[in-house]
Formats: structure tokens, C-alpha cells, sequence
């Protein structure tokens, strides 16, 4: 069998999002379940469309996701260079070939004379095909100068694709088009042929938007008499709404960002390996290695895949919760409160273990935990917004929290202890949980949300505790 050789082809052309790393993604795991290689290979010959910064950033995110390559840019192999901008030769020599056999020509008519022709077409209510329109006389071709185009033998097509199965196309999907642009570097169509062939990729896994012109590259090959690496065109990626293509509007972060936010990179892949990929049994969270062993082209479905941010959060949230709590700490590192620098790491570690069930993503940390470290400024409006204690007099609240600071008073602050208490003045008191810790809660965070009463309070301590009763006390 021929070994496994896939790669991931990207533009430079910005940040790495959802439906480009998903295109890393799965070419990497079959080149991994299968033992082979996994190439990354930068296509840069759209000089128009680059961004400096990109290849860099483009590098980050796989490498922030554990998507290693085996031979690439920065790393090299045996078919190096992996920069489609240095290997403008090779793509001259197959060019010219083509060339010598008749199989391309120049195309020296400007922008204008084509539109006229494509005018001209339209007025005709014919589709416009380049081949209908050859230039009559021949001239030779320079690089550099004209475009080159190439000369197709139109002809109908039934090809197999390892997602999107059997596929056929008539000849009017066979066209001429242009293999090298008027600066001397190749289109797309072109060079990623070349190089597919010389870096001897067994599977081209790309996205849906290239499957129109299978037919014309299908013609491409035979022309160059070329083997031919296997395709599999991945389906799309919605929208949350599932019918229409994800787009910018639909507000997916970048591969970067999500890392900003503090989701982890395994529930990224896990995420990203559903987007398209039906493993056929229930189960929803995959390790890496599993995804490796399980992973399959067949198992790619041919409608689109809905992209749920919902889901990326929940499995997020999954992961968090299943990471051991030293492996938590160390994770979190970057996404604690300002407030927290000084505060000893046990400390941290012990707000963690309450906080860790309801985590969704690290960037959450700050807003959940600075209660932790700071007073926070008493928040009027989590009284007036809760309708039970908003339903009482000051002087009704005020009397619960002193009851709660006599209470408190007696205890040692440990957890256990302070739940005794709890509940002694819930009895003595002939209140509801919800009035009573509800008041508790506010006047000890001023946050919307805490963890476990006893515990988050037994962390605080009895001092600040009392404290922070006791301002709420002034503010009735
Ligand atoms: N450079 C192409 C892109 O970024 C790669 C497509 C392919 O994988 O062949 O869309």
C-alpha cells in the first residue's frame, strides 16, 4: 500500500479559523491513524491577499492544538522547499512541458477584452467557457509577462470522492484556465497539483468549495500524465442555525482567540473532529488518541456540519471538569484576576476545586473567583433583581444578617462547621434556604453567582466574612 502522505495547504491570508483548521485536522488524523506523514505546506502565491504575520500565526494555532507536522516551512523534508513562493521553477519546468505538448498557450487579452467576451457570452445565453474564446494567433509564451493558460480537451467526467462518493460532470465543466499569472507565479489550480504530485500526497482533504472543479483538474492531470492522489472534499460548515455557511457574521472566534478565552486545546480538537466526522456510536468525548484509532474519511458525512458554539462551551466545560486539579492550577495560570497575584498558590488551588464544576472556559476565572481576592463594591442591584429578598424591608434583611453575624460568631469557619450553623439558624430562624443563604451569598460576594456556601465562605475566612456582613449592613 502507498504510505499515507496528507497535508495542510493554507494561504496566508489571516488568522486560522474554524472551517481552515478543521482542514488541518482531519488530514492529520489520518496520516496519523495510519502511521503516515502529515505536511504543511504554505501556498502563497496570491502575493495580493497576504498578510505578514500570517504563516507565524497560522504555525501557533497548530501547534496550540498539538497538530504536528513532519515535514514543513520551518522544519524542512524531502521535498523542501514548502513554500509554494520558492518553487516557482519547478512549476515553470511542468509549465512548460505543457507548453511544448500544445497543451497551453498565452493569453496576452486584457481584463477588458475578456469582460467584452464574457459579455458577449451572456447576450448569447450561453455560459461563458474560455475555450469557446481561444486567442487566434499564437504567440510564444514568456513568464513573467502573459498569463498562461491552459488548453483543456473538454470531456465528461465520473470520478470517486472519499467523502462525497461517486461524481460526474458533463464537458461543460472542462475549461481552459490560467495555470501561471502575468507575475510568473502559479494559480492555485496549478501549483497545488504540482506539488501534491512531487510531495507524493496520497489524500487531498480540502473543503467542499473546490469539488466544481474536479472535472477541470481531472483534465489538468492527464495532460501533465500525472497519477492521480485521492480526493475527499469535507462538507461545509454552517451557521448556528444550520442553513447556510458559517460566515463572519456568525461571530466563530479565530483558533487563537479561543485560546485567548482559555478553552483547552483537546476540547477544541474534540470539537472540531464532530464538525463533519460521525464516529456512529453515542459516545461525544473522544481523547486524541481515540479520535486518532476511530477516525475514518467514510465516516465523514455529506451535509453540512452545524457549527454550535454551545457545544464547543459545553465540552469545554467537560474537559475543565475532568482535568486533575494540580493539572487545573497549572493551566490556569494566565487567567486568574489581576487581584490574585499576591495570593499564595494553595489558595488558588483550594478556589479552583470549588469553582472547577461550573468552569466553562479559563476566562471565566476572573469574573468567578475575584470575590475571592477583593472586596467588591456592594451591587444594589442583586438584592432588587432577586425577587424573594426584594420582596422584604431593609429592616427584615437587616435582622437576617445579624442573626447570620451572631450565628457566625461561634463557629470556627470550617466547612463543616459553618454548614452546622447554617442550618441551626435556618431552623432557629423559620426561613427559606433561598431567603436566607440567598441574602448570605449577596452580602459576602456581591458576585451573581458562588459556589458552595459553606465552602466558599470556610475560604474566606471569618474575618473577612464578618467584615463583608457587616458593610452590607450599612448599605440597608
Ligand atoms: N490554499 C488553499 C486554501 O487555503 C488550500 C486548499 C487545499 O487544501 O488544496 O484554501
Amino acid at each position: 500500500m502507498q504510505p499515507i502522505r496528507t497535508r495542510f495547504a493554507p494561504s496566508p491570508t489571516g488568522q486560522l479559523h474554524i472551517g481552515g483548521v478543521r482542514a488541518a485536522l482531519f488530514p492529520w488524523l489520518l496520516a496519523r491513524r495510519y502511521g503516515g506523514s502529515f505536511i504543511l505546506r504554505i501556498e502563497d502565491t496570491d502575493q495580493s491577499r497576504e498578510v505578514s504575520g500570517a504563516i507565524d500565526t497560522i504555525k501557533d494555532s497548530l501547534k496550540w492544538l498539538g497538530l504536528d507536522w513532519d515535514e514543513g516551512p520551518d522544519i524542512g523534508g524531502p521535498y523542501a522547499p514548502y513554500i509554494q513562493s520558492q518553487r516557482r521553477t519547478s512549476y515553470l519546468d511542468w509549465a512548460n512541458r505543457l507548453v511544448h505538448a500544445g497543451r497551453a498557450y498565452a493569453d496576452d487579452r486584457s481584463t477588458s477584452e475578456l469582460d467584452q467576451l464574457r459579455l458577449d457570452a451572456n447576450n448569447r445565453h450561453r455560459p461563458f467557457l474560455a475555450r469557446d474564446y481561444r486567442p487566434t494567433t499564437k504567440n510564444q509564451w514568456q513568464p513573467g509577462t502573459v498569463p498562461l493558460r491552459f488548453l483543456s480537451e473538454p470531456k465528461a467526467y465520473t470520478w470517486h470522492d472519499e467523502i462525497m462518493g461517486e461524481l460526474s460532470a458533463g464537458a461543460d465543466a472542462v475549461d481552459d484556465f490560467i495555470l501561471i499569472k502575468s507575475d510568473g507565479l502559479p494559480t492555485y489550480n496549478f501549483a497545488y497539483i504540482i506539488d501534491d504530485f512531487e510531495m507524493k500526497i496520497s489524500h487531498v482533504i480540502r473543503g467542499l468549495e473546490y469539488i466544481a472543479s474536479m472535472p477541470k483538474y481531472l483534465n489538468l492531470y492527464e495532460a501533465l500524465e500525472l497519477s492521480k492522489p485521492k480526493f475527499a472534499h469535507m462538507p461545509h460548515i454552517l451557521g448556528p442555525e444550520g442553513n447556510k455557511k458559517l460566515s463572519k457574521r456568525d461571530n466563530a472566534m479565530s483558533v487563537l482567540e479561543y485560546k485567548e478565552q482559555g478553552y483547552l486545546p483537546e476540547a477544541m480538537i474534540n470539537f472540531l473532529a464532530l464538525l463533519g466526522w460521525n464516529p456512529g456510536i453515542e459516545q461525544e468525548i473522544f481523547t486524541l488518541n481515540e479520535l486518532i484509532e476511530k477516525f475514518s474519511l467514510e465516516r465523514v458525512g455529506r451535509s453540512g456540519a452545524r457549527f454550535d458554539e454551545r457545544r464547543l462551551l459545553w465540552m469545554d466545560g467537560n474537559y475543565i471538569r475532568n482535568l486533575p486539579l494540580d493539572e487545573l492550577y497549572i493551566r490556569s495560570e494566565h487567567y486568574w484576576p489581576p487581584e490574585a497575584e499576591s495570593y499564595p498558590p494553595q489558595y488558588k488551588k483550594n478556589i479552583l476545586n470549588l469553582v472547577q464544576e461550573r468552569l466553562k472556559f479559563l476566562g471565566e476565572l476572573p469574573q468567578l473567583t475575584r470575590f475571592f481576592f477583593v472586596d467588591l463594591p456592594i451591587d444594589t442591584a442583586l438584592i432588587k433583581d432577586n425577587k424573594k429578598l426584594a420582596a422584604l424591608s431593609s429592616g427584615q434583611l437587616s435582622a437576617l444578617l445579624n442573626e447570620t453575624l451572631t450565628e457566625f460568631n461561634s463557629s470556627d469557619f470550617t466547612a463543616a462547621d459553618l454548614n452546622l450553623h447554617l442550618n441551626q439558624l435556618l431552623t432557629r430562624l423559620h426561613e427559606s434556604p433561598a431567603v436566607l443563604f440567598g441574602l448570605i451569598r449577596i452580602a459576602t460576594t456581591q458576585a451573581p453567582a458562588s459556589p458552595p456556601l459553606a465552602e466558599y465562605l470556610a475560604l474566606i475566612g471569618k474575618e473577612k466574612t464578618i467584615a463583608r456582613i457587616k458593610t452590607q449592613l450599612e448599605h440597608l
